[in-house]
């Protein structure tokens, strides 16, 4: 069996070692030159000057020769104002990255000696940089789209209920009866069908690469409140290029899809792929690997921030066959260009957003 390249040498480009044997200076250093790529001249975030700046070598700061402001490495990104010394700061970014199936703060804190609230916040801002820095030029060729319910699950109701077909369906498909709230034999509380309302559609665009065998190139995600043609539609229309070819399963949602683009059909009820090849297993691989990462990795996600965990797994997707050290600068870059957080700004002071992103 040929080897994943995820167990090959090549991709073992980086080790934990590189950042927990650096002293802070060189960890400082290390930021430095993932930033500028020079220790000595860098521009000014300020007035973009590139220079030799004045150093404040015991505060590591610079003050601009042109417009006299100071800044440090982290002026700009989501990182500014951090206390967290860089050493822990680029353990914590390099244990996100080399996590398959996502990174929960709570395995992260005790690790780097930190409160559980900095480990969180801190992974929440490169959530929220690999967000705001996606690639979101409309996909081409063939993309496949499918919708996965995440967030709002209800309990298990008290009673349990006699076996109906649909309920025999949704058990040979390890459903749990949760999961299928709008039969009306589940018996599911008031206070528990409350929990519904949470439930959020996040629906994922991928574009398969015409190379056979080598799966899909890029990912789009977006996340909606249902999966229903108003919600869908305008959606792939923002993100799949209009002569692209659509590949979904039988939803009724995505019925329409071929007034606006080449729309075939997978009916999952009979089949995961046409005898001529059609199928949307790329989308449902994603969601896949995100439902593991919900159920064994982050035990839940929240409607507020569900579209960073989603884009989060499409971004672990699309640098899967990039070794350590090119997805550790590809996520640098992204938070070197990402400007301050909005959403976790002040975190710590007790800001907080209070909106919800969507796709
Ligand atoms: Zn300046």
């Amino acid at each position: 069996m040929a080897q994943p390249f995820s167990q090959s040498k090549t991709y073992r480009d980086l080790s934990v070692w590189d950042f927990t044997d650096l002293t802070e200076e060189e960890a400082h250093e290390k930021f430095v030159m993932l930033r500028w790529g020079s220790t000595t001249e860098m521009p000014c975030p300020a007035c973009g000057a590139l220079d030799k700046h004045y150093v404040r070598r015991q505060r590591r700061q610079w003050r601009c020769k042109h417009c006299d402001t100071v800044f440090s490495v982290t002026t700009g990104t989501p990182f500014a104002h951090r206390k967290l010394p860089f050493r822990k700061l680029l353990v914590l970014l390099y244990e996100f990255i080399t996590a398959p199936e996502g990174c929960a703060a709570n395995r992260l804190h005790s690790r780097l000696r930190v409160t559980l609230r900095t480990a969180y916040q801190n992974l929440m801002k490169s959530r929220e940089a690999l967000w705001e820095k996606r690639d979101l030029s409309p996909l081409k060729g063939l993309v496949q789209v499918d919708g996965g319910h995440f967030c709002g699950k209800p309990r298990r109701p008290r009673k349990r209920t006699k076996a109906t077909s649909a309920i025999v369906n949704n058990r040979l498909r390890n459903r749990k009866a949760g999961m299928v709230p709008h039969n009306k034999n589940s018996h599911i509380e008031p206070w528990n069908r409350e929990k519904l309302k949470k439930r959020r559609i996040v629906l994922t665009l991928r574009q398969v690469s015409p190379v056979p065998g080598e799966g899909a190139e890029r990912s789009i995600v977006a996340v909606v409140n249902s999966e229903n043609a108003r919600h869908v539609i305008p959606a792939i229309r923002k993100y799949v290029d209009g002569a692209s070819e659509i590949w979904s399963d039988d939803g009724n949602g995505y019925m329409s899809l071929s007034a606006w683009f080449t729309h075939r059909t997978v009916r999952h009820s009979a089949e995961y792929a046409t005898d001529d090849g059609v199928n949307n297993n790329h989308a449902e691989s994603y969601f896949s690997r995100m439902r593991r990462g919900e159920y064994g990795v982050y035990h839940g996600m929240r409607p507020q921030y569900l579209a960073f965990y989603a884009n989060e797994f499409a971004w672990r997707e699309d640098v899967r066959r990039m070794t350590l050290a090119e997805k550790f600068s590809e996520l640098m870059q992204k938070i070197f260009g990402a400007g301050p957080s909005k959403a976790w700004k002040g975190y710590a002071q007790g800001n907080r957003l209070g909106l919800e992103y969507l796709g």
